[in-house]
């Protein structure tokens, strides 16, 4: 069956909902959201392992047009959220707009009527504007691990838990300790037989102090939302002066966050042993920070062991470390993490001459114009696209920034006789030769480690590396001097 639609959206996450909310507010009601899931939410539908939640404080981690008063903690957690953006869709009638069960196998840019044709569940869904917002960290990763195949335990990835398997008394295998293992490990630990925690790298983390908000603040914020905002605005301030970790010369800022880490692990971890194991060899900021006050102590119970040691191989019952140990295990839970830096979403979308997106960016390298745009695919806008992610604030923020572009963009495209709009190949070349010697001597590149934010040229594809007031003001306005526009 074949639908005729003004814009179609890919993805029912935060870049989705807030998306849809902005057209349906624009007057623009002709379009629908697919999502490939059974429900809304994205990132916190799908991860919700025991432990999950944010690392922005929940004042700042939502939409400045739908402010939250009634979080119940300074950090919000994976069930909170997800509340929160059913709210939003109630609050902006979005709902309607939804398909589910909707996978999106291609899109591909018909020249001959210049629309998009959107392939999903058996249906055409044929549109003017292709928006895709399918996320930064969708695709979970396992690497290939010889012998996985035949392991015969429980495997499972954190981001698709399996909440119907009973850890209970069972010999546990954590692979990986990034930003989900440092949730779930303490989650689980108290229950498991014995706990498996192979790594590779460890993590630089600092206090998370999560703490209630009291019912008298939260009245307070529901009475004046302005002391709300001052609240967003502190924290994002807070944020935004740790860019200098990062990215330039902020060395005193880089000596005060390495040794609050240092302070907050010789506090947790009076064994030096395994205090030494823990301790990162390499810059912090150059793999995501974390943020945890229960990851150390569970790693200090009799029944946790950290293996310094990544997975070498699987037998039918074990896992074998690098360190040529076989450890006999009932589950294997995959904590590693997601494909950002080569996105598999660039095999769907299939552009101008039947280029497909994989292909031109395997070709080319991953890029696009403020993280949005790429030439030789017109009428397309991608939500956080290459180096629209971020280390050191909110991603909502980033969101409403692509909202606010491709709000501009439609607004433009709506004036009479304006049929496409295609990025310069000039203008993306120059700003991601700006991108990339920016980038150059950031501790992402420099700072001795490997991480999911770099290609397997070592390029990094994922992150923007400036004050995010910055992306905002880049993407303020769509300027059509920069497109080549058909009318
Ligand atoms: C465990 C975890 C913790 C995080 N913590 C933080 C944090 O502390 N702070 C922060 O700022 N950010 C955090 N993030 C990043 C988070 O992803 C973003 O903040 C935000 O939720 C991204 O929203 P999105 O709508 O762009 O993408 P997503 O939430 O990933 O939504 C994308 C949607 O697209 C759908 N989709 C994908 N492919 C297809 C397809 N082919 N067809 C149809 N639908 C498709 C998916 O089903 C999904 O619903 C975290 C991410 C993860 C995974």
């Amino acid at each position: 069956m074949t639908h005729d639609h003004e814009v179609v959206v890919v993805g029912a996450g935060f870049s989705g909902i807030g998306m849809a909310a902005r057209l349906r507010e624009m007057g623009i009601e002709d379009f629908v959201v697919l999502d490939r899931g059974n429900d809304l939410g994205g990132t916190w539908r799908d991860n919700s392992y025991p432990g999950c939640c944010c690392d922005v404080p929940s004042n700042l981690y939502s939409f400045s047009f739908a402010l939250n008063p009634d979080w119940s903690r300074s950090f919000p957690s994976q069930g909170e959220i997800w509340d929160y953006m059913r709210d939003c869709v109630d609050r902006f009638g979005v709902g309607e707009h939804l398909r589910y069960d909707h996978a999106v196998d291609e899109a591909r840019w018909d020249e001959a009527s210049e629309r998009w044709v959107v392939q999903a569940a058996g249906h055409d869904y044929r549109a003017r504007v292709l928006i895709w917002a399918t996320g930064p960290l969708s695709e979970p990763t396992v690497p290939e691990f010889p012998g996985l195949s035949g392991f015969r335990g429980k495997v499972f990835h954190s981001a698709h838990w399996e909440h119907g398997y009973d850890l209970k008394g069972k010999r546990v295998c954590v692979v990986g300790t990034g930003a989900s293992a440092v949730q779930f490990v303490p989650q689980i630990a108290p229950e498991v037989e014995y706990l498996y925690l192979h790594q590779r790298t460890p993590p630089w983390i600092v206090p998370r102090r999560d703490r209630p908000v009291s019912g008298l603040r939260r009245a307070l914020y529901r009475k004046v939302p302005a002391l709300q905002r001052v609240s967003r605005l502190r924290i994002y301030a807070i944020f935004e002066s740790l860019l200098g970790v990062f990215v330039g010369r902020g060395e005193r800022r880089k000596a005060a966050v390495r040794k609050t880490a240092l302070d907050h692990l010789a506090k947790q971890v009076p064994d030096e042993a395994l205090r030494r194991v823990l301790t990162p060899d390499y810059e912090p900021g150059c793999k995501r920070m974390l943020l945890s006050d229960d990851y150390y102590p569970a790693l200090m119970r009799p029944n946790v062991e950290v293996v310094d040691s990544p997975v070498a191989s699987f037998t039918a019952h074990e896992v074998v470390g690098q360190d040529g140990i076989a450890r006999p295990v009932d589950v294997v839970i995959m904590g590693t993490g997601f494909e950002a830096a080569e996105p598999p979403y660039a095999e769907h979308i299939v552009g101008r001459e039947g280029v497909r997106l994989s292909e031109l960016w395997k070709a080319n390298g991953v890029e696009a114009y403020a993280g949005s745009t790429v030439a030789g695919f017109p009428n397309l806008f991608l939500m956080i696209g290459p180096n629209a992610t971020l280390a050191h604030n909110s991603m909502i923020y980033m969101i409403e920034s692509h909202i606010n572009y491709i709000a501009s963009a439609l607004a433009f495209m709506a004036h009479p006789g304006v049929h496409t709009v295609e990025v310069r190949p000039s203008v993306q070349q120059r700003y991601n030769a700006w991108l990339q010697k920016r980038l150059e001597h950031s501790v992402w590149t420099e700072g001795g480690c490997g991480s999911w934010y770099l290609d397997h040229r070592g390029r990094n594809t994922t992150l923007w590396p400036d004050h995010t007031w910055k992306f905002r003001r880049l993407t303020r306005r769509f300027h059509p001097g920069e497109y080549t526009v058909r009318a």
